[in-house]
Formats: C-alpha cells, structure tokens, sequence
C-alpha cells in the first residue's frame, strides 16, 4: 500500500454461525458504521445443523447497505472505501450446480455430526493415521470432507450432479465470493486459511494432495474445488457485483479464527488468542514451519499474506460449544432471553455448587476428539438452582481452554503468559475471570471487540496500492497504541482450582459412549 490521497477506509464482512456483519474500518482501525444480521440455524434432526445458502448471502448483502447507508450519512463517500476483506465461518460447505448456481442443499455447518458413522468407517481405512501430518487435522466430523462425502453419498441431487460433472463445492467464502461478484463471472476461489480446514490440501504446498483425495474417494473431476489462492490478494477475489459497493474490491480473505488471530497482531510465532464465538478456538502462533501435535490439537495456516511471504502455520485447539451453550440454555431450557442476563444469573451464585456441565452437544473437540461424547450435567442436587447451571455453562469453554492450553505447553515446549481474548461471550467478565483462575495466566481483552472482522479488514489493506496500510510492524505498533484494554489476573486458591479441574475430567470421562 502507499499513501491514499485523502481519508481511506477498508469494508470488512465477518460470516459467522449466528450471524453476518459488515463493518467499516478507518486508517486507525476504529469502525466508523457497521450491521448485524442474525440468521435462522436449522437443526432438522439430531446432530444435524444447517443454513440455507441463500440467506448466507442475502444477511451479508443487506448489512453492506445497511452499513453503506450509516457511512454516507456521516458524510463520506464510496470511494473513500478502498477494498473489502471477507472473513467466515470455516469448514462449513456449501454445494451448488457449477452451470446454474443455484444450491444443490443447505450448507452443512462445521458442529454438525451426521457425518459420525462415515468418520468410523474411514477411521478403519489403511493409512488413515498418515492424514494428520499431510493435513494437519485428525479425522473427526470438523471437516468439510466428510460433509462433502456425506451429501455425495446420501442427498440424491448431490450425488446425481457429482456423476454428472456438475458440482461445484465451496466453503463459505468461496459460496459469498462467487455470489457476490455475480455468478456469471464464475470466480471459484478459496484462500489458504480457509483450504487446510477441508482435509483437501497438503499443509506444506498449500495445494490440493491427490493422496488425500483419493483417501476420500473424490474424484476433482466429477466436483470442481476451488482454487486455492493468497489470503491478500487484490487480483483473484473480483469485485461486488451489485448493490451500494459494487466495483469496489475484495482483497482479502481469511477463516474467522486466521482473521482473529490477525486481527489481534497474533504475528509472531508463540503468540495465541482465543476467541468465545458459538464455538470457542485458540489459534498459537508457530512460525513458518508447522507443528503436528501429539496431544489432540489441529495445525493450519494462521495466515498467507501472498507472494514476498511466507505462509504462518498455527497450532489451534477447537471448541464445538461456547457461546451456543449460552443459546442452548436460553432457546431450549428458557432460561432468560440475552446472553448478557445469562451471566448475570451464573454471577447470582457463589460458585458453580458441584455442578459441571460437559457441553458435548457435538461430541467432544480439542483436545479430546470423542465423537460420541453426549452433552451431561453431573452434581444435581436439591440444592442446585439455575445460576449454577449458568455458571457451568459458562466454564464448561473454560475448562476446555485450559485442557487446550496444557496440551499446546506440551507440544510447543512453553507455556503461555498471557492469553488475548475476543468475541461474544468474552463481554462476560465472570467468563473471563475464571479462565484467568483456571490457566493461571493473565488474559487480555481489547476495546475494540471486532477483531475477526478487523483482521480481514488488514488482509485486504495489506493488497492494495491506493490506501490500506503498509506492513505488520505498522500495524502492530497502531495497535500497540490503542487503549482501555482489560486485563484479568489469576486469583482463585490453587487447591480449588486443582479440585475444580480434576472434577471436569472425570465428567469428561463419563460423558463418553452415550448411545441411545
Ligand atoms: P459467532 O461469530 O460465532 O456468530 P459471536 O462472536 O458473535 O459469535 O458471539 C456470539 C455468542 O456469544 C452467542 O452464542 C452469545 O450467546 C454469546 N455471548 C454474547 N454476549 C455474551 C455474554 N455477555 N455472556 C455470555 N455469552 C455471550
């Protein structure tokens, strides 16, 4: 980037699970107009989870209008916006006709677990234990390979089109990519970030693997995959097609977790963040090099910032169920009606009475990887109210953080001193505070919360020529400036913190092999 004539500002569209935004980010990184959409989750059986591609589309459109409207009436101009940068949820798929466009089903979304007896059978394949070092991640219902596989196998138009030649898959920025621009343009396009979640690509060339395919028996010339391209980009992304920003640029794209960990200047090797969303992921920076975990955690690209650079590779552990706990007590037990009165209720009580709450509603994640774990509530007593239920819920996400956290100081060989933290359910300071307790370490929240979309906001900066910014150095020092960051320090006894910690694994153990 070199110096904009004028003020510049840079679009950032965050797809998340809950919900889509579109925020407008200025020089500084502060966002000066933004909408929130919340879209309808289906979970028409058990274990499944599902959105409709369409309304994927539809939420990120209408919050670019809406966004665009609050932008100009503050009295700047479309062409201030120099580029947009896209950021989503991963490893959810979308597939659709490659000659119409038009979605063969709904996108299966990354907690689903239809997929449980398909991952079994692949379990007992030969060489299946070699996929974690090609792909950096163990075989588990999280991918999108098995999804695909899954809709191959058992959604008629899915598998009719896979033998006729003309289905076309996407992750979710590949779905809002190609729809955005127009479909005519045909842009079919992933970024790296968002490729090592599907099981597709090798880790180190950062292509598709032929061994991995066929591992998966997907043959590339029956689906197209998209192409695989730089996370900062200004060329391969194209341009929106429609609508109050159409011709201006997408320049950068990354999956939601690559672009918190950006967003919190995450870019050196040995600095983490942790974001509580619907599902709550700590990404470690390792460097250039990427590390296979021995103990249960995933390796992916970080970020991939394109010719000149290096690809960053990240240790990162995985929880199906964070936020979406939080939902899971207010839509389906009737608990209370916002998040924020959720934890206000789990502050009503002392401690968590001896309740704790294994949130396996997708089995189990990092580090554990039992897929047939079932969400348990253990430590019922007469005494038990519903601010203790509250409250295991909400540590539930933090006693899995810190099993996350003892496994990366195992693989990485040391531990964290701080952990920088973001999304919804990090408003929650009761949360955040018993993460400190519970890791024992110092966790760090910034004032600006947004950081998922600020980091694709930097990706498609980075691209351009006219605005955005120049490096991560400058970046990193702008950031470094900012204030009224909260910090919360480690003080529940190490006993109790012990007692607490050895009653979750045992729960954990027990939540095992439910089958009903
Ligand atoms: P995503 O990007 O995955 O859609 P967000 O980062 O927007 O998620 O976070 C939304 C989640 O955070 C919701 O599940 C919501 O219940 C939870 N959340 C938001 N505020 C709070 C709070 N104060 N206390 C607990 N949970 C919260």
């Amino acid at each position: 980037a070199t110096e904009s004539q004028g003020e510049w500002f840079i679009g950032s569209i965050d797809q998340g699970t809950t919900s889509s935004r579109f925020i407008i980010f200025d020089s500084e990184a502060e966002p000066v107009a933004s909408h929130q959409i919340e879209f309808d989750n289906h979970y028409p059986e058990s274990g499944w989870h599902e959105h409709d591609p369409m309304d994927l589309v539809g939420s990120v459109e209408e919050c670019i209008e809406k966004a665009m409207e609050q932008f100009i009436s503050k009295g700047y101009s479309k062409s201030q916006i120099k580029a947009i940068g896209l950021t989503n949820q991963r490893e959810t798929i979308v597939v659709w006709d490659k000659y119409t466009g038009e979605p063969l089903c709904n996108a299966v979304v990354w907690p689903d677990t239809r997929t449980s007896n398909i991952v079994r059978e692949l379990k007992a394949r030969p060489h299946s234990d070699k996929l974690l070092d090609m792909c950096g991640l163990p075989l588990s219902t999280y991918p999108s390979s098995v999804k695909l596989l899954w809709l191959i196998r058992n959604n008629e138009a899915v598998g009719q089109a896979y033998a006729e030649g003309r289905l076309a898959f996407g992750t979710v920025d590949t779905w809002l990519i190609y729809q955005l621009n127009g479909k005519e343009k045909n842009i079919h396009v992933t970024d790296s970030t968002n490729a090592s979640r599907t099981m597709f690509m090798n880790l180190r060339t950062l292509k598709y693997d032929d061994e991995l395919l066929d591992f998966f028996g997907i043959d590339p010339r029956k689906v197209a995959l998209p192409k695989i391209v730089p996370s900062s980009c200004s060329e391969a992304y194209g341009t929106l097609g429609r609508g109050a920003l159409a011709g201006v640029r997408i320049a950068g794209c990354l999956g939601d977790q690559s672009s918190a960990l950006v967003g919190q200047c995450g870019f050196s090797a040995g600095q983490a963040k942790n974001t509580y969303g619907t599902g709550c992921f700590l990404l470690y920076n390792v460097g250039t090099k990427p590390v296979i975990s021995q103990y249960g955690l995933l390796a992916t690209i970080a970020y991939d910032f394109g010719p000149g650079t290096e690809p960053v590779y990240a240790l990162e552990g995985s929880i199906a169920v964070a936020g979406s706990g939080v939902k899971f007590l207010m839509n389906n037990l009737g608990f209370e009606r916002d998040s924020t009165r959720v934890t206000a209720l789990a502050e009503s009580v002392k401690d968590n009475g001896g309740v704790y709450f294994v949130t396996a509603f997708s089995g189990l994640f990092a580090p554990y990887w039992i897929d047939d774990a079932k969400g348990t509530l253990f430590g019922l007593t007469q005494h038990t109210n519903r601010g203790h239920i509250a409250r295991a819920t909400l540590e539930a996400t933090c006693f899995q953080t810190r099993a996350i956290l003892d496994a990366m100081a195992k693989d990485s060989g040391h531990s964290l001193e701080s952990l920088a933290v973001d999304g919804g359910m990090s408003n929650s300071d009761l949360t955040m505070q018993t993460q400190a307790d519970l890791t024992n370490i110092m966790v760090e929240r910034p004032a600006m919360r947004e950081t998922t979309a600020l980091g694709a906001a930097i990706a498609a900066g980075l691209a351009i020529d006219d605005g955005g910014w120049n490096s991560l150095d400058e970046i990193s020092s702008m950031m470094r400036k900012k204030k009224g960051r909260c910090t919360f320090e480690p003080q529940m006894d190490k006993k109790t913190v012990a007692r607490m910690y050895t009653c979750w694994e045992r729960a954990v153990e027990m939540s095992r092999g439910w089958v009903t």
